[in-house]
């Protein structure tokens, strides 16, 4: 085995610096296909060229940024995504930009969002829905274990990976946090009661969230959805929960979801308690991954 001498080790890492703060242009790429647009912008496939690694391009308008006010949420969303590397978590690999556009180098996810795959099924088997909590549970751990809260899970935040693997994709709305937070973010039906009531909140609002997903990904509609946004803000507040007879869930998976959806923050089931729960050890996948 060949030892590397302490020089060639300074080049090495010396090198990989300047690779990790190598600025791009939109020369490095060659563009492909939208994958698809979103509020601020367009996604494109692309082909980084030295490499011929291929990554998704988010392209935003920097005059759409501004005019929404969201460009502190952006370089927060930057700074908090790039930092973190995690099989369940989206790579960004970095982001460039011009005169009139921000460009951010995503992670490609090939299978799309998952939120389509759930309209496709309108509901998971529960060996599919446990793979992907348990699978969003290590990714969150990793998360609250940097101090970071996501605050917005949700289905339209997910992505899925060619191997069928799950990516949190959105990061907008997450933290870097030490304190308890007191901002109102997030959408209404996942939205747990202390951030319905703008009071303090912290790591286990993410737990509340999970359990949101976990349900609608085993009845297609989640919990305290309704017609009036004031009905799901006093359902969310009541912990109005109620387990329709169809389609039929074991009471293991209901048993998961109770102690999740609890108002009490201290008292959620924290999230490596859930991945020794029953119904996560009887039917996730031990792989992580869901194949379709
Ligand atoms: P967004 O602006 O993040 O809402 O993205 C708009 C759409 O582009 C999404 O709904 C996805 O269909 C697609 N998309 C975004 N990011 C990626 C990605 N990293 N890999 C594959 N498709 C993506």
């Amino acid at each position: 085995m060949a030892i590397a001498t302490d020089t060639q080790l300074a080049q090495k890492a010396s090198t990989e610096a300047a690779a990790e703060k190598k600025r791009w242009t939109l020369n490095d790429f060659d563009i492909g296909k939208p994958l698809g647009r979103g509020k601020f912008g367009h996604v494109y496939i692309a082909k980084e060229k030295r490499s011929n690694h291929i990554v998704a391009l988010k392209v935003l308008f920097k005059s759409q940024l501004k005019q929404s006010q969201v460009e502190h949420q952006l370089r927060r969303e930057v700074e908090i995504q790039s930092h973190l590397r995690h099989p369940n978590i989206l790579r960004l690999y970095g982001y460039f930009y011009d005169q009139k556009r921000v460009y951010l180098i995503l992670e490609n996810a090939a299978k799309g969002e998952l939120y389509k795959e759930l309209q496709r099924c309108k509901y998971f088997s529960e060996r599919r829905a446990a793979t992907y909590i348990a699978s969003l549970a290590r990714a969150l751990i990793y998360c609250h274990g940097k101090h970071v809260i996501h605050r917005d899970i949700k289905p339209e935040n997910l992505l899925v990976g060619a191997q069928g693997d799950l990516k949190i994709a959105d990061f907008g709305w997450s933290v870097h946090t030490f304190n308890r937070r007191q901002t109102m973010c997030g959408t209404l039906d996942y939205l747990p009661p202390e951030m319905v009531e703008s009071a303090e909140h912290d790591a286990s609002v993410d737990i509340w969230s999970l359990g949101i997903l976990c349900y609608e990904f085993l009845y297609g509609i989640p919990p305290f959805e309704a017609k009036e946004h004031s009905d799901t803000y006093r359902r969310i507040l009541l912990v109005d929960l109620k387990f329709p007879p169809k389609p039929v869930v074991s009471s293991a998976a209901k048993d998961l979801i109770s102690q999740m959806l609890v108002r009490e923050t201290s008292k959620r089931l924290p999230l490596h308690k859930l991945l020794e729960h029953p119904w996560i050890i009887q039917n996730a996948d031990p792989s992580g991954v869901y194949k379709f």
